[in-house]
């Protein structure tokens, strides 16, 4: 019997838990010795690794968040903490490591494979879907439909009050979850660091359709862009003319009960991602476009800045 551990790293998602579920089970089906590592690569360090059964993954296929927890760590920039972390695996006997994290914990796990030999599978996951190769990443289905849920009810409000919603979604430099909320939501507005805009080409237009009879606005922008949320509301209010609020959605976005979307997604990535260790698949990242699941190396995965798909891109007005 081989053993296997799993770790998550950098932000948490949701769709994490039932990931770690199938990894149970999916491990104890192919004979494999299922481990858990507490705390990201906190836990490698600090021997925070145990052994994991069904017992430890019943009911967490519903909730947000991860089990056995999440974790930044500056030791595992350092090689002598790396060192310590291949000793404590060995001590364990185990030889492959799935990691959940994103391009940050995936170029630390390059590192720590060419240093210690350990074969991984790294499983995008970030609501911000900006790993480069992938078309998905576990955690943002969930995020837009906590962000779609949250818009509607600010609609209720701002059409009570003839106002306008301004409405930041993270994403870093990445625009996708507004530019997806956008198209999905109805928004009037949506500034992404991707399109370079010009406030003042909106100003005839919003203000001809609030004498028009428009009573509200909704305006979706990205974290990335350049001016902040409160910039954009000062703007309706001066230039529109229209009292403005700001709502920036924040963590509520990485929480939440996983969709069956990135149920369904966390349960194949974590296939895909055991049968490939076990084809000797060493260094690699699973990831799914159009052509379903396929393996790219860290290099691929990280050396490049992720485009906005087209298509998405072309509906923006
Ligand atoms: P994400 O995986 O979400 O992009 P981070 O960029 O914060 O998150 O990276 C998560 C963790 O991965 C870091 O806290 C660190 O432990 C590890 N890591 C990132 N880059 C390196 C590196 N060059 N060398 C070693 N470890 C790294």
């Amino acid at each position: 019997m081989s053993n296997i551990a799993i770790l998550c790293s950098g932000g948490d998602v949701s769709g994490m838990n039932p990931a770690l579920k199938q990894f149970v089970e999916y491990s104890l089906q192919k004979n494999l010795k299922p481990y858990f590592v507490y705390d990201g690569y906190e836990g490698l360090i600090d021997n925070n690794i145990k052994a994991a059964s069904y017992c430890d993954v019943s009911g967490i296929i519903t909730r947000g968040g991860t089990k056995i927890g999440s974790a930044r760590s500056k030791r595992f920039m350092e090689k002598k903490y790396r060192q310590i972390a291949k000793k404590n695996l060995d001590k364990l006997n185990i030889n492959m490591l799935i990691v959940l994290g994103g391009d940050g914990s995936f170029r630390g796990l390059d590192i720590f494979y060419k240093e210690s030999g350990i074969k991984f599978c790294g499983i995008p996951s970030t609501i911000d879907n900006d790993i480069n190769g992938t078309d998905y990443c576990l955690g943002v289905d969930t995020a837009l439909n906590i962000i779609k849920t949250s818009i509607d009810a600010i609609r209720d409000t701002a059409s009570s009050f003839k106002r306008a919603f301004v409405i930041e979604t993270m994403g870093r430099d990445c625009g996708y979850l507004a530019l997806v909320t956008h198209l999905t939501s109805g928004s009037e507005l949506c500034l992404i660091p991707e399109i370079a805009y010009d406030l003042r080409e909106y100003e005839q237009k919003f203000k001809k359709e609030m004498n028009n009879g428009r009573r509200y606005f909704i305006a979706i922008i990205s974290e990335g862009i350049k001016e902040n949320s409160q910039e954009i509301a000062t703007w309706f209010q001066e230039k529109i003319g229209i009292e403005s609020r700001v709502s920036i959605l924040g963590h509520i976005q990485r929480g939440g009960n996983p969709t069956v979307k990135d149920r369904l997604m966390a349960y194949k990535f974590v296939v895909n991602a055991i049968d490939g260790l076990l084809e000797d698949k060493h260094e690699s990242v699973i990831c799914y476009d159009r052509f379903g699941f396929n393996f790219k190396s860290i290099e691929e995965v990280t050396s490049k800045k992720k485009t906005l798909d087209k298509e998405l891109l072309s509906y923006i007005k």
